[in-house]
């Protein structure tokens, strides 16, 4: 056994602890010229595709480099065509970003709002759908990490085919810990990175893509390196070779914590792994006074927005102190309209860690009293 040299864990969905067996797969230099390295891309992609429920016939895995963000703006500013109107559903932080990598490209777009504590409404979207025929694809967030919140993609995604439009979903928080069906639910594109719930330490996005989508998008892209047909080309012909110099290290350890998700029991076991944690969190939390921003129906098992309880001395910095002090790292709010703080309950872990967790809130909120 590998010692765990981590003297805290994270309760941040991204970093998050990983294992020491993802981080030792790090410990070997690879050449990005190797076929050995670029078989590990190869199997990745396939592991990929498999976990998305989709088969290589229809769909392709796509590896970039760069943290979630630019996988998300690889799709977004790759796949639309010059006259195309992408419309963004927006509920959090993210989907809002998706709008700002959209503005940058002058890309055409638009936007329907929801609140940042409510899932958008498929009856909404199909009523806008139909009238602005201009739309040709749909964007949104599965997991908000903003709030913690799960949208119902399943629902709009009904809406998007019905419409015949390409659909798009930053699934960063929740790919390799929610199911997903890509191709039942027609998604096109499916966009997560390495440092979340699969595990892996970060470096590098990837899509899963419908290969017919991804490859009427040639001649699209507005960033050479941000190519996404470009670097499907690539690693298609190439064997799995990425474009341009690929985080080695890192990919080695993404390959490594593919496997360790399969030796846990796949998707499935993993998110119960992350509901149970959750819930106790929720749980134990609101039994010392701190309530979540989500309704527990549209809580997803990733992340939790709290409030602070009433009479609570709020700092933040003294908490965060008190909490790294003993072993967990936390999360500052991220809603710009109340005072809150976020657990992220992904990565290594356990309702044990649970356990400690609220343990040790339940004395900070214990030693204000004193
Ligand atoms: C983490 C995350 C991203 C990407 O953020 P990066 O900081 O670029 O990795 C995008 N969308 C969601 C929903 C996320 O949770």
């Amino acid at each position: 056994m590998l010692a765990d040299r981590n003297t805290y864990k994270l309760l941040t969905p991204g970093p998050l602890t990983t294992t020491p067996t993802v981080k030792d797969a790090m410990q070997i230099d690879r050449c990005t010229w190797d076929k050995d390295y670029n078989d590990i891309t190869q199997d990745i992609r396939s592991r990929l595709i498999r976990l998305a429920h989709a088969d290589e016939k229809d769909y392709t895995a796509v590896l970039m480099q760069g943290s979630g963000t630019f996988g998300v703006e690889s799709v977004l500013t790759s796949i639309p065509g010059h006259d195309d109107t992408v419309l963004v559903l927006v509920n959090g932080a993210y989907s809002k970003r998706m709008l700002e990598i959209l503005s940058y490209q002058e890309i055409k777009h638009q936007k329907l709002e929801f609140a940042w504590d409510e899932i958008p409404d498929a009856a909404k979207v199909d009523a806008y759908l139909n009238e602005h025929p201009e739309i040709k694809m749909v964007a949104m967030v599965h997991s908000e990490t903003t709030s913690g919140l799960l949208n119902d993609i399943a629902a709009v995604a009904k809406v998007v085919k019905a419409h015949g439009l390409l659909f798009v979903v930053d699934a960063m928080s929740s790919f390799g810990g929610v199911d997903i069906n890509v191709p039942e639910l027609g998604i096109d594109f499916i966009v997560s990175s390495a440092n979340k719930c699969i595990q892996g330490v970060l470096g590098f996005s990837f899509v899963v893509a419908r290969r017919d989508a991804l490859e009427n998008s040639r001649g699209n892209a507005r960033s050479l390196s941000l190519d996404l047909y470009a670097q499907y080309l690539t690693m298609e012909q190439h064997g799995g070779k990425w474009r341009f110099t690929s985080p080695t290290h890192v990919v080695a350890a993404f390959h490594q914590a593919l496997q360790e998700l399969d030796a846990e029991g796949g998707i499935n076991a993993r998110h119960e792994r992350y509901a149970k944690c959750n819930q106790l969190l929720r749980q134990g939390m609101d039994a010392l006074g701190f309530k979540a921003y989500i309704a527990a129906e549209h809580q997803g098992p990733i992340i939790t927005t709290f409030f602070y309880p009433d009479n609570f001395k709020v700092d933040f910095p003294a908490m965060h102190a008190y909490l790294k002090q003993h072993g967990y790292v936390i999360y500052p709010g991220k809603l710009t309209d109340a005072e809150t703080f976020r657990l992220g309950n992904i990565g290594e872990i356990y309702p044990e860690d649970v356990t400690k967790i609220v343990a040790l809130f339940k004395a900070y909120v214990e030693a204000q009293h004193v």
